[in-house]
């Protein structure tokens, strides 16, 4: 389409009507040239001409004649009647190709076989470059003549280029800058399809430009995010709301190879071709993260061990006292210093005393839980932080004095350095804290003053800073290396506490295990069972219990008065527990021969409370041998009936609380009623157990019990005493 600068298009109607009445060319040439639109033609700034069939020239405009076209035509040319094709041939400047294809389009109009020609073609003289649009449309209203037009587009061709040229430019300018950036830069469209990847984002993420456009972003993405990723653009496409835009954050990118990475993300949001375009500046921060790991290490850890330094140790006592106050738990503040350390540092040289401390520093962190901290102060001075202990201070004295002996022996053991072995022991004070109003700095002097009481104790030992604590603790820790040492000098023996039927005939005994220490004198059960429990002793010691008194019921079996006895013998909780306590009564009476259904285990009700499917099982498998259960101090429990009811009881026992007030408590009366009820609809035998007087007897048969154990029938003897007296 010729634009309309040309002119022609303006060219009014009516005005030029006299051409209409034109009968022959001469007739309208003439018409034309005494147009009075010939000023308005002049005007338009287009050469303009009409021509005939054979493109003979038969009029041309006022700057026809004045630029004769391009070439520099002699003004007083005589333009009118020759060949434009010619003419045209002689555009000098015209390339030759455009040449050819300006005069086959003219052809083709004055040939009919194209309505019209339009074209653009540049004339660059020497000293000059130009433009031109030209035109030849048919004049309809004079059949076989033709106007062509010329217009010169220079001016605003140069403003088109200028205006390209500062536009490439431009482009190549922003591509250079993108491409240097240290940043990736990808810009997304509204739908998270990739549509630029500068090198810096190549680089990161080891794609080429052509293998991510027009892909969606979310490829650069690691799961989860890669998934959630679409989610976010359609939650922006309906809410326009972008939760993401100009909060830069730190989040992970996968590179081509699956390698995950931290970068920093910040996105911004523009508008191109009226459509959202995100742009995204990417930064690979993997060297940051390192360098802020390695800063944090070098401030808060201590670079031999890699355990935190007093700085880190600091901050979490910090935390430890304040969640202390408010979980109302104790914590402990350990002081730690190797026993002897400067002898090896200075005879073996400072490299084994730095290895003597790496190996330290690891076994402390085996010794610990997760949760608590072992920090290293410098020299050989170490700090165990432990936390979230009992709120009960003796038991949390406990606890952090069970570490300290953890701690004591793992440190104890053999060291290899350089290929020999060294022993090194170490020296532990403790300092309890719960909602103290100590500060940081008296804990942990504290802990050392302890340290050193620990020291001048004779070292390799832990010392408390509470002296009351200390005494808690040490009594512990003597009642316990008493009860080993008992153990294997064979300081225990079992008394037998005579059982008889509703007619006083004695039927069995009960084992009472008693603890004949050389200096403690007789140590009560009460008071050793549950240290035995708490430290596992009580698995050998129940053994031998049980080997004890099935080899004492084996050799009242060879007795015609007591070769029917039975034997009850007491098993805590902790030593049913054991996954091979089935085997361990399968053992002891295969070892002694005892008759399985004289054997009577005594349960108590706490060991129904958890697992009671294992309980039950176990309890199947060995009554399988014949061997009979009764459930001790019934009624001070919570077992509940539907569990009495699935376990494979034979008795039930009354517990002595009430059957000491059996006579003078009415409720204890009700209850000892109940429990003989209850017992014998669930079709098992009750034996009331500290049965002190003639009338508690009296009573408790008058409601049906079935047997009796208590110091009105016996106290619980050795074996050959209970023999003498029946
Ligand atoms: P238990 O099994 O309920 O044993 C009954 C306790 O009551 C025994 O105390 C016994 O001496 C005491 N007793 C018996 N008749 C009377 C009486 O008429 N009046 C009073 N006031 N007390 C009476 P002991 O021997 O001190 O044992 C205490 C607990 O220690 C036992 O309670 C039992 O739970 C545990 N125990 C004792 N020996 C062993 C054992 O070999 N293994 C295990 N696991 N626990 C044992
Ligand atoms: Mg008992
Ligand atoms: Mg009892």
């Amino acid at each position: 389409m010729l634009p309309d600068d040309t002119g022609l298009s303006a060219l009014p109607e009516r005005p030029c009507k006299p051409l209409l009445r034109a009968t022959n060319l001469a007739e309208a040439l003439q018409t034309m040239a005494t147009c009075q639109f010939e000023p308005a033609l002049n005007s338009l700034g287009s050469q303009i001409a009409i021509i005939d069939q054979q493109g003979t020239i038969t009029y041309v405009n006022q700057d026809w004649i004045e630029f004769g076209v391009h070439n520099g035509t002699a003004a007083d040319y005589p333009w009118v009647g020759s060949d434009y094709l010619e003419a045209s041939k002689g555009f000098s400047a015209v390339e030759s190709e455009q040449e050819a294809s300006l005069v086959d389009g003219i052809r083709k109009v004055l040939s009919g076989l194209a309505p019209t020609f339009d074209c653009e073609y540049s004339c660059h003289s020497p000293d000059e470059r130009r433009w031109f649009v030209m035109r030849v449309v048919p004049l309809h209203t004079h059949p076989g003549l033709y106007v062509v037009s010329h217009h010169n587009i220079t001016r605003r061709k140069e403003q088109l280029l200028a205006g390209q040229a500062a536009l490439e430019e431009s482009a190549l300018h922003s591509q250079a800058v993108l491409d240097n950036m240290v940043d990736g830069v990808v810009t997304i469209d509204m739908r998270g399809r990739i549509q630029s990847f500068n090198q810096a984002a190549s680089r990161m993420f080891q794609y080429t430009p052509a293998e991510v456009l027009e892909r969606n972003v979310s490829m650069l993405m690691p799961e989860p995010h890669r998934g959630h990723h679409d989610g976010y653009l359609l939650h922006f496409q309906h809410t326009g709301e972008a939760r993401v835009i100009g909060k830069p954050r730190e989040v992970e990118g996968v590179r081509k190879n699956g390698e995950v990475f931290p970068m920093s993300l910040s996105v911004s949001q523009i508008m191109r071709s009226g459509q959202p375009t995100f742009i995204g500046i990417v930064r690979d921060i993997t060297q940051r993260r390192l360098h802020d790991e390695e800063i944090r290490r070098l401030a808060f850890y201590d670079p031999l061990t890699r355990l935190p330094n007093r700085r880190l140790l600091m901050d979490r006592l910090h935390q430890a006292m304040a969640s202390s106050c408010r979980s109302l738990h104790h914590g402990a503040v350990m002081f730690l210093d190797l026993d002897h350390f400067k002898q090896l540092n200075d005879g073996w040289g400072h490299d084994v005393g730095d290895e003597l401390l790496q190996q330290v520093a690891a076994r402390l962190n085996a010794c610990v839980r997760e949760a608590d901290t072992v920090a290293r102060l410098g020299g050989d001075e170490f700090v165990v932080l432990l936390e979230a202990l009992s709120p009960l201070s003796s038991e949390a004295a406990t606890q952090a004095e069970a570490i300290a002996n953890k701690i004591l022996y793992t440190l104890g053991q053999s060291y290899k350095l350089r290929g020999q072995m060294y022993d090194s022991t170490p020296s532990i004070g403790i300092v309890l804290f719960a909602q103290d109003r100590d500060s940081m700095e008296d804990l942990l002097k504290k802990a050392d003053v302890a340290m050193y009481q620990a020291k001048s104790a004779g070292r390799n030992t832990a010392r408390f800073y509470d002296p009351a604590m200390q005494a808690v603790a040490m009594a512990r820790t003597e009642l316990e290396r008493d009860l080993r040492h008992g153990l294997s000098t064979q300081q225990f023996v079992l008394h037998y506490q005579i059982q008889v039927d509703s007619k006083g005939v004695p039927t069995g005994a009960e084992a009472l295990v008693r603890w004949q220490h050389p200096l403690r004198g007789r140590v009560s059960p009460g008071d050793f069972i549950p240290l035995a429990e708490e430290t596992g002793l009580i698995l050998p010691l129940g053994q031998w219990v049980l080997e004890t008194a099935c080899t004492q019921l084996q050799a009242w079996a060879q007795n015609p008065t007591t070769d029917h006895w039975s034997m009850a013998v007491n098993v805590s909780a902790w030593q049913f527990a054991q996954v091979d306590f089935v085997a361990h009564v399968t053992a002891a009476l295969a070892k002694t021969g005892a008759r399985p259904h004289l054997l009577k285990l005594e349960l108590t009700e706490s060991m129904l409370v958890n697992d009671v499917d294992d309980v039950i099982a176990k309890m199947n498998a060995i009554k399988a041998y014949g061997v009979n259960f009764s459930l001790d101090d019934f009624g001070t429990g919570y077992s509940s009936l539907s569990h009495l009811k699935s376990l494979p009881l034979d008795q039930l026992k009354i517990d002595q609380s009430f059957v000491r007030d059996v006579l003078t408590d009415p409720s204890d009366a009700v209850i000892a009623r109940t429990i003989v009820a209850l017992g014998h609809s669930l079709g098992l035998k009750v034996i009331a157990e500290g049965v002190e007087t003639a009338e508690q007897r009296h009573f408790l048969a008058g409601i049906g019990c079935d047997a009796f154990q208590g110091y009105y029938f016996g106290r619980p003897e050795p074996a050959d005493m209970l023999a003498q007296r029946t």
